[in-house]
């Protein structure tokens, strides 16, 4: 056995001195178990001492509010950009996620054939330029049903369009056409014709 090797005291595997953890205190500088029979511990330990080990934390915690909170916010502070793109990617995914599950309830509702994933569904809003079909606004788009659900429309990423809130709502269960057609003489309406 080399300076470079050791035999793990529990396994009894011969392995490089970088397989165990250091341990200053010892002759030979780390711990006598290799880090697999450490790490193998170490989770028995937590998994058996559940408690204790929440209780211990809980306690240090206590102890060293103000350390911890300096700890937290400096943490904070040198990784604001890398959290903030993670909370705003886990934000938009689950907006994405959320449009689907909203769409499949409600095309399970209507007997409606067909499904799309979160990223057919993404692809679909890439394509039309993220912006409402209807009125070009990018304000708070929802995912519609171009040929509504209740008039044979399938739940297909091919049949969703982006649509900010308003023109999802006043559009409701009408056809495209139906809804252009709508729209134009409401503006007939508005110009007094
Ligand atoms: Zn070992
Ligand atoms: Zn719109």
């Amino acid at each position: 056995m080399s300076e470079q090797t050791k035999k793990c005291s529990k396994c009894g595997e011969v392995k490089a001195k970088s397989e165990f953890y250091k341990k200053k205190a010892s002759k030979d500088g780390v711990k006598p178990e290799c880090k697999v029979c450490q790490s193998a511990y170490s989770a028995k330990y937590r998994a058996e001492n559940r408690e204790k080990v929440k209780a211990r934390h809980a306690k240090y915690r206590a102890e060293n509010r103000e350390k911890v909170k300096a700890r937290e916010t400096k943490y904070r502070a040198e990784n604001r950009e890398r959290l903030s793109v993670r909370d705003a990617k886990y934000k938009k995914d689950n907006l994405e996620k959320g449009r689907v599950y909203t769409q499949r309830r409600r095309a399970r509702k209507a007997n409606a054939q067909g499904t799309h994933t979160a990223d057919q569904l993404k692809a679909r809003f890439d394509y039309h330029g993220n912006k409402c079909v209807y009125c070009n606004s990018t304000e708070d788009l929802h995912a519609d049903h171009m040929i509504p659900l209740s008039r044979g429309g399938t739940n297909f990423a091919s049949n969703m369009v982006p649509a900010c809130a308003s023109c999802n709502t006043s559009k409701g269960a009408k056809t495209p056409i139906e809804f252009a057609d709508y729209t134009f003489k409401q503006l007939q309406a508005m110009l007094g014709k």
